[in-house]
């Protein structure tokens, strides 16, 4: 394992109540890490969205300061754009993953925003490890919250925070660097002629270019995503009001706010397909799921 994970917790599972007040009096900052199981291939682990997410939320607290919440590790599949690419990367296979649709994953992200609010934090970071378009419906729930909380929230998917650098991707050169720098003891890369042999699964979803990835550029990459990350982070504690008392928020009051995002459920990025792509074909066990608006 990466030397980064070595020293004192900053996860809020872990810390006792003294130590806890402590870190939050120093820096007032929650980081939410995002992620999912999902395929990534037969020669890496379901969690890498997960276990990236986890990794740079860790490092960072551990660098500016702030407590790292319980992770959030089911997410946004299956629904809208993603349907269409379910089918084309495993068919009608089980691509055994932990998804949860859209109306259930925001509403879970409305209240865990309450929930820092309601603990007393004045920032969040959350970063999702599952990008593609789901950072886009979780800024539009940050962006209703604040409107009943002070509390200032950043949403960031991986790729965006190394936009420019390096690129993005499903279980190619990028995802399987990341994880073969972070735990190396989760890739299996003599896996990589199951692709051919797996008559069923296939790919399982694994990029073209996964040959290519090293930890090399694995530990290039989580560098750069942390070193941005602790930008947001510092930038976000020196806009914090730090003398301003905030209100406990109720669950009618989320509510209301969980009201006006369901009646703007057209506008969610998540639940439909993105303009102009293909449909999955009606044969497919995605296709029900395409448009939930
Ligand atoms: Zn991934």
């Amino acid at each position: 394992m990466a030397s980064i994970e070595n020293g004192p917790s900053a996860k809020w599972s872990e810390l006792l109540p003294d130590t806890f007040l402590e870190r939050q009096q120093k820096c007032p900052i929650v980081y939410l890490p995002m992620g999912l199981c999902e395929p990534h291939g037969h020669v890496s682990a379901f969690g890498l969205d997960t276990i990236k997410a986890e990794f740079i939320c860790n490092a960072v607290a551990r660098e500016v300061g702030g407590i790292v919440a319980p992770t959030q590790g089911y997410h946004i599949h299956e629904s809208g754009y993603h349907a269409p690419w379910l089918e084309e990367v495993l068919g009608n296979a089980n691509p055994y993953m932990a998804s949860i649709p859209p109306f259930i994953l925001l509403h879970l992200f409305l209240y865990q925003l309450r929930a820092f609010s309601n603990a007393g934090f004045k920032g969040v970071v959350a970063i999702t490890g599952h990008a593609g378009g789901n950072e886009m419906d979780l800024r539009m729930v940050a962006t209703n919250f604040m409107r009943i909380s002070p509390m200032k929230v950043e949403v960031r998917a991986d790729p965006e925070l190394v936009v420019g650098r390096y690129n993005g991707d499903h279980a190619g050169k990028y995802e399987i660097s990341q994880l073969m720098y972070i735990r190396p003891d989760l890739i299996n890369m003599s896996k990589i002629s199951r692709q051919y042999e797996d008559k069923l699964l296939g790919r399982f979803a694994l990029g073209h270019d996964a040959l290519e990835a090293s930890p090399q550029l694995g530990e290039k990459i989580m560098n750069a995503c942390i070193k941005k990350t602790c930008e947001i982070a510092t930038n976000l504690e020196q806009s914090i009001d730090r003398g301003s008392e905030i209100d406990h928020i109720n669950i009618e009051q989320t509510e209301l706010v969980w009201k006006d995002i369901m009646a703007a459920k057209s506008k969610w990025v998540t639940n439909k397909l993105f303009d102009g792509q293909s449909g999955a074909s009606m044969d497919s066990k995605w296709k029900i799921y395409e448009d939930l608006t």
